[in-house]
């Protein structure tokens, strides 16, 4: 199969013109490897109608959908599509309001599907970054002062923050994460997922740093306002006019999954061509994952 390629509406429309089409490209992802009955095992099979699966064996029947995000969709895989689509080419992504009124869906369906995206979305946590790492932490909500940095008003949700430096200052990886609290025990949340001890990490001086850095090279300098930050205080700054401007309000339970949604896209800049593929993809090889699970995690 040809995987799609690019970010031209047009051309998108063109090959994923029914329902039918993008079953045929699930399946051909789901099944790239080669077909093996989920229940006995079973190698051999007979492709049904609807592209469903059935093994010769057991007579099990599995379909494209079975398993993957796109479980249980009930609005149609097409819309489906091209809401992926869009999350994944755009450089803003949409609200569920604007999904729902696009793609004439009720906004708490355009919500939970997207949810299920962002699912798709966040990182393996396999490829910590292992060269100049910079660290800090940030507030998202409640009142703005205009001040950068630690606040410990309790309505505001309190976030850390990474970002991998290129050779010209520029950014190559960022990853945010919400934390209760500016612990250090907090703190560590964002060295253990995307951190390698290896990286050279600076941070400003905040005491919070200190009983991390006998495991992680961190070199602690003074933030002069962001000035020697400015990289990450640049992309602070975007993603949180992002969230006020697109979602004017997030909870706290789901901000984890807003900030997967933003960091796949500034972190796959360079590979926008077969980010459409990459996230389809992401989509068919997790698990499903139930309403009651997004609402309660
Ligand atoms: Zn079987």
């Amino acid at each position: 199969m040809e995987i799609f390629k690019g970010q031209n509406l047009l051309e998108f429309s063109d090959r994923f013109k029914t329902d039918r089409d993008c079953i045929e490209y699930l399946s051909n992802i789901k099944w790239e490897d080669g077909y093996k009955c989920r229940k006995c095992g079973h190698t051999g099979f007979q492709v049904r109608k609807n592209l469903s699966r059935t093994c010769n064996i057991c007579s099990d029947t599995e379909s494209p959908m079975a398993n993957t995000l796109f479980h249980k969709n009930k609005f149609g895989l097409r819309k489906a599509f091209f809401i992926c689509f869009e999350m994944s080419s755009t450089t803003k992504g949409l609200s569920a309001r604007q999904t729902a009124v696009r793609y004439g869906v009720t906004e708490r369906t355009a919500r939970m599907f997207m949810h299920k995206v962002r699912e798709a979305m966040a990182s393996s946590e396999n490829f910590p970054m292992d060269g100049d790492v910079d660290v800090d932490e940030f507030v998202v909500g409640g009142k703005e002062t205009g001040k950068q940095g630690r606040s410990y008003d309790s309505k505001k949700k309190k976030v850390v923050c990474a970002l991998e430096r290129t050779k010209e200052g520029k950014v190559k990886r960022f990853y945010a994460h919400k934390i209760n609290d500016f612990s250090a025990k907090s703190l560590r949340t964002i060295f253990t997922k995307h951190i390698d001890t290896k990286a050279k990490v600076t941070t400003d001086e905040w005491k919070g740093y200190r009983p991390i850095s006998r495991e992680y090279n961190i070199k602690q300098i003074p933030s002069n306002n962001g000035m020697n930050f400015q990289a990450l205080h640049t992309i602070i700054h975007q993603v949180k006019s992002w969230l006020r401007t697109t979602y004017s309000w997030v909870s706290e339970k789901h901000i984890n999954r807003y900030f997967n949604e933003f960091c796949y896209r500034i972190n796959r800049s360079q590979s926008k061509d077969t980010i459409f593929n990459n996230l389809i993809t992401r989509m068919v090889k997790q698990e499903k994952i139930s309403q009651k699970q997004i609402i309660c995690s």
